[in-house]
């Protein structure tokens, strides 16, 4: 059996996600694949600015559901969340972790200073330097103030959006406050996750790019997931062979998985 799990995947309850994507379809695929189990973080965002997004998953209902599924399912069924970090949520975020048994949590930014980034609204009036400069500060503050997680999402997500000529990011110019991110990341026993969705936007890499994952690890890091953040059953899984090898390229040997919001590493 394969243990490499996609840690990374929204069902239908990620309002943005396929309404076809159903938990029962992915374990076909992960059937199909050989692998051991499955991990799905859905997302929550609280106090979204976005409206249209504004829904939050009822999770005594999908806890219920991942029960009976893990009933019926001798793979591993694990109940991860996606959630969105504000700053000034902090408190309910954590409020909704302690009541529900997740085995794995990402802790993502999808909003800056209030302001959406898939609408746009947050590269408004600002040069692009400006708001990559912003978002990696707002990251650096997170993870000094937030510790309710145990890999932060898509490190360099900011490059997805913005209407740049080139929406990739010098890495000399950013390495440090980058450095900085991934040092209090590593000294506070938390992790990133390699997430490939980067390949399928045409972005081209993933996040975080490969210059990221080798000071990762150059500063110690260890606890680092691998996901696909399939938003359709057939996202699931994808680009994983070239993430191996990225992986490998930056100095890992090994990716974490997780069971009861508790690490374990397994070859690759
Ligand atoms: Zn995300
Ligand atoms: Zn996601």
């Amino acid at each position: 059996m394969n243990p490499l799990i996609d840690h990374h995947m929204h069902t239908y309850f990620s309002l943005d996600a396929d309404p076809n994507a159903m938990m029962e379809a992915y374990l076909v695929e992960v059937k199909k694949r050989g692998v051991t189990g499955v991990m799905f973080t859905d997302h929550v965002d609280f106090d979204n600015p976005s409206v249209i997004f504004e829904n939050p998953i009822d999770y005594d209902r999908y806890y219920a559901i991942i029960q009976e599924l893990r009933k019926n399912e001798s793979l591993f069924i694990g109940m991860g969340v996606e959630i969105g970090y504000q700053p000034h949520i902090e408190s309910i975020m954590k409020s909704l972790l302690n009541r529900y048994p997740f085995d794995f949590v990402i802790c993502s930014i999808h909003f800056g200073d209030r302001l959406d980034f898939y609408n746009g609204d947050f590269f408004k009036h600002k040069t692009q330097d400006e708001t990559y400069a912003r978002y990696f500060q707002l990251v650096l503050d997170a993870v000094q103030s937030y510790d309710e997680y145990d890999v932060f999402g898509h490190l360099d997500y900011i490059i997805r959006y913005g209407q740049f000529e080139t929406k990739m990011y010098d890495f000399d110019r950013y390495q440090p406050i980058i450095d900085q991110i991934l040092r209090v990341i590593v000294d506070k026993k938390k992790g990133i996750e390699l997430n490939t969705s980067g390949l399928r936007y045409g972005l081209g890499v993933t996040h975080p790019r490969l210059e990221v994952l080798k000071r990762y690890k150059a500063l110690g890091g260890t606890i680092i997931t691998l996901g696909s953040d399939a938003h359709r059953v057939s996202d699931y899984y994808q680009h994983f062979d070239l993430a191996i090898s990225l992986l490998k390229e930056a100095g890992f040997d090994q990716i974490t998985i997780f069971k009861n919001r508790k690490p374990s590493w397994v070859n690759i």
